[in-house]
C-alpha cells in the first residue's frame, strides 16, 4: 500500500504523505485568511488528515462558507466565556444565522444587554490566548456520560437523538462542546466580533418547554467589514418599521389580535394608495378584480391539497348553530382555490383565455407566535394576488406581461435593483422532467427578454411547477423576496378545470399564481425600512403641513391647508400655540415632505416660507408657486 496520496490544490497536483494535515498544504502567506477547506466536496477542519487522493479547496474567512465557520466558532467562544463567567449556566445549541450567530443558554437568571460587554471582554481574552481548537471523536454513549457528569441536560437530550454511534466534540482550553464542526484551528482566528442583543427563546421553539436566554452576535473576517455591518445594523434600528409606524402614526398592534395590525387613518392611506395604484395597472394590463368568500367548507381544502399541506397554518372554525363541535370551515390562507370556482363557473373556450383574475381579499395564516414580527410576519393580510388561467402556448406572453408589471411597480416605488431566480424542478414533482425543463427555459427566456439577469434556484420549485422569484435588495443591503410568478400544473387537475381548444377538444389550462408586492402588510414594512419613512410623495399620508407662527395667522394658515386640500393634496394645519422648532420637529418625525411656515409677513404678502423634509433652507414663494411645486411631484405612471 502506498503511503503517498495525490492532492490537487490551487490547480496543482502534489504527492504528499498519507495523513498530512490540510494546514500543512497551505502556503504561509495565506495561512491566516484560510479557516477551513473543502476536501472532495466536504467542508472540514484544517487539522483534518488527508486519508485518500483529494481535491482540496481552501476556504477563506471572508467567503460565505468561511464566514459560517468563523461565526460558529465565535458562538463557541461566546459559550466558553459565558460558562466561565456565569457558573451553573447550561449550554444548548448555537447555530449560524444570516449575518451572525446565536447561542441559547439555560442560565440561573436570564441575560440582559448589560451582561454583553463583560462577556465580550472575556471573549477577547480567550481569543488573545489563541487556544488551539481540537476535534475529538468518541462513542455516543461516552459523550452522553461525559455531558451528564457535567450537568448538561440539554446536551444529553441532543445526544440521545443522534442516530450515529460516534459523535464529535470540539475542545478549546478546558471547555468543550458537542459539535459537527468544522471550526477555526485556534481562537486567535477570531478577531472581529460583536455581541448584538439578547432575547428569550423556548427550548426547541416550543412554548411548552423552558424559556432559554439567547445571545445574538456576529463575526467577520476583518474589523472593517464588522464596522460596516454594525453601521447598517444601527441604521436598521433607527429605520425599524415598528418604530416608524409609531412615530408616523401608521399602525398599532394589540395582543387581542396577535399578528394582526390595526392600520390607523394615516397607515390606511398608504395601504389604499398602493391598492389604487395596482388597480390602475390592472386596468391597463387586462386583469379583472373579483371579491371572493373568506370562509369555505373544509371540502375545498381537501380538494386543493391545503388540508394535507397547509392545515397547521390555517384558522379552523364553525358556525354558531353547529353543536357537533367539528370545525368544518376554515378561513382562506390563499385565494387560489376560490378562484378555481370562478373559472369553473362557466364553460371555457380557448377564446376566453387568458383569464386574469385579481383579488385583494383578506387572508389569514396561523403563523406561530414566536415568528410574528411587526408587519413583516403577520397573521392577517391582503396581497396584490392574481391568478391567470391560460393555454400552455400563452404562458410565455403572460410571463412577459407580468414581468413588465414588475418593472413598472418596483420602478414607481424606488427599488432600482432586482434579482431574479428561476426555482426549478424539485426531487418530488408532478409531471415529466422534459416538460419541466422546457418550462424552466421559457421562464429564463422571458426574464432575459425583459432585461433581467437571473440565477437558477435548483430544486426549489414547488412540486407542481417552476417559479420566478424576484428579490429586492433594500437600502440596508438586505434581500427581500417580493414578487413571485408561479406556474401550476396541479391545481387545474385537482379542480378538473378544462377549456375547449380551437380543434374542439378538451384540454387543461395552466394556472399562474402571481403577486408583485406580495402581502401589502409586509410590503409596507419593507418600504418603510427601505425609505426610512420618507415615502414617495404620492404615498405620503400627509403631503403638506402648514405651520403657523402665531395666533394672528391662524386664519391664513387654515386657508392654505383648505386650498391645498381643494386641489386634491393631503394637507393639514398645525395651529397649536407651540414654538416653531417644536412643530417642525413633529412634522419631521411624521415625515411630512413639505412644511409651509406662515407668519405675519407671509400673511401680508400671501406667501409661505417652504421647508422640505431634510432640506437645509427654506424658500419664500407665492401660494400659486406652492401649488405648482406640489403638482410637479412625480406620480407613478
Ligand atoms: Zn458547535
Ligand atoms: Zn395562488
Amino acid at each position: 500500500m502506498s503511503s503517498e496520496v495525490i492532492v490537487t490544490i490551487g490547480g496543482e497536483r502534489r504527492s504528499v504523505p498519507l495523513g498530512t494535515r490540510i494546514r500543512e498544504l497551505l502556503d504561509g502567506a495565506r495561512r491566516r485568511e484560510i479557516v477551513a477547506a473543502r476536501v472532495n466536496g466536504r467542508v472540514v477542519d484544517l487539522g483534518s488528515p488527508i486519508d485518500a487522493d483529494a481535491e482540496v479547496e481552501p476556504i477563506a474567512a471572508s467567503s460565505p462558507e468561511g464566514l459560517e465557520v468563523l461565526r460558529h466558532s465565535t458562538a463557541h467562544l461566546m459559550a466558553q466565556a459565558v460558562q466561565g463567567l456565569f457558573p451553573g449556566t447550561q449550554v444548548t445549541i448555537g447555530p449560524v444565522i444570516e449575518d451572525g450567530f446565536f447561542y441559547d443558554f439555560a442560565p440561573p437568571r436570564p441575560f440582559t444587554v448589560e451582561d454583553l460587554p463583560r462577556i465580550e471582554a472575556r471573549m477577547r481574552e480567550l481569543a488573545k490566548a489563541n487556544l488551539p481548537v481540537e476535534r475529538i471523536e468518541e462513542s455516543r454513549e461516552a459523550a452522553r456520560e461525559r455531558f451528564r457528569a457535567m450537568g448538561e441536560d440539554y446536551k444529553v437530550e441532543i445526544i440521545e437523538q443522534i442516530p450515529e454511534s460516534t459523535v464529535s466534540l470540539y475542545r478549546q482550553g478546558g471547555w468543550l462542546d458537542l459539535c459537527r464542526g468544522p471550526h477555526v484551528p485556534s481562537t486567535g482566528y477570531l478577531r472581529a466580533f460583536k455581541l448584538t442583543s439578547v432575547a428569550g427563546a423556548y427550548w426547541r421553539g416550543d412554548e411548552h418547554n423552558p424559556m432559554l436566554s439567547r445571545i445574538y452576535g456576529t463575526a467577520f473576517a476583518s474589523k472593517e467589514e464588522l464596522e460596516e455591518h454594525l453601521k447598517l445594523l444601527e441604521m436598521a434600528r433607527t429605520r425599524d418599521h415598528r418604530k416608524l409606524g409609531r412615530e408616523m402614526g401608521l399602525f398599532i398592534f394589540d395582543p387581542i389580535a396577535p399578528g394582526s395590525p390595526f392600520f390607523l387613518p394615516k397607515g390606511a392611506i398608504i395601504y389604499n394608495q398602493l391598492i389604487d395604484y395596482i388597480r390602475r395597472l390592472y386596468a391597463r394590463y387586462g386583469f379583472d378584480e373579483v371579491v371572493t368568500p373568506q370562509l369555505y367548507k373544509n371540502q375545498l381544502w381537501h380538494t386543493s391539497g391545503h388540508w394535507e399541506n397547509f392545515r397547521e397554518n390555517m384558522f379552523l372554525t364553525t358556525d354558531g348553530e353547529n353543536r357537533s363541535g367539528e370545525l368544518d370551515y376554515a378561513f382562506k390562507p390563499m385565494n387560489c382555490p376560490g378562484h378555481t370556482f370562478i373559472y369553473g363557473a362557466e364553460k371555457r373556450s380557448y377564446r376566453d383565455l387568458p383569464l386574469r383574475i385579481a383579488d385583494f381579499g383578506r387572508l389569514h395564516r396561523a403563523e406561530r407566535s414566536g415568528t410574528l414580527h411587526g408587519l413583516t410576519r403577520v397573521r392577517a393580510m391582503a396581497q396584490d394576488d392574481a391568478h391567470i388561467f391560460c393555454t400552455p402556448e400563452q404562458v410565455e406572453s403572460e410571463i412577459d406581461l407580468n414581468l413588465r408589471m414588475v418593472r413598472d411597480i418596483y420602478g414607481a416605488l424606488g427599488f432600482e435593483q432586482m434579482e431574479a431566480k428561476v426555482a426549478t424542478m424539485p426531487e418530488k414533482h408532478l409531471g415529466e422532467e422534459r416538460m419541466w425543463r422546457e418550462t424552466e427555459a421559457t421562464l429564463g427566456r422571458a426574464l432575459e427578454r425583459n432585461g433581467l439577469a437571473y440565477e437558477l434556484n435548483p430544486g426549489e420549485g414547488a412540486f407542481y411547477g417552476p417559479k420566478i422569484e424576484i428579490d429586492i435588495p433594500d437600502a440596508l443591503k438586505r434581500r427581500w423576496q417580493l414578487a413571485t410568478i408561479q406556474l401550476d400544473f396541479n391545481m387545474p387537475e385537482r379542480f378538473d378545470l378544462t377549456f375547449t381548444t380551437s380543434a374542439g377538444t378538451e384540454a387543461r389550462p395552466v394556472m399562474i399564481h402571481r403577486a408583485i408586492l406580495g402581502s401589502l402588510e409586509r410590503f409596507i414594512g419593507v418600504l418603510l425600512e427601505h425609505t426610512g419613512g420618507v415615502l414617495p410623495f404620492w404615498l405620503a399620508p400627509e403631503q403638506a403641513r402648514v405651520l403657523s407662527l402665531s395666533e394672528k395667522v391662524e386664519g391664513y394658515a387654515g386657508e392654505i391647508a383648505g386650498l391645498l386640500k381643494g386641489k386634491g393634496f393631503r394637507a393639514s394645519a398645525d395651529l397649536r400655540n407651540e414654538k416653531l422648532g417644536f412643530k417642525v420637529r413633529e412634522a419631521e418625525l411624521a415625515k411630512v415632505p413639505f412644511m409651509a411656515v406662515v407668519g405675519e409677513r407671509e400673511a401680508e404678502a400671501r406667501s409661505v416660507s417652504l421647508r422640505r423634509l431634510r432640506g437645509a433652507k427654506s424658500e419664500v414663494m407665492t401660494l400659486d408657486a406652492l401649488i405648482e411645486l406640489l403638482k410637479a411631484e412625480p406620480l407613478p405612471s
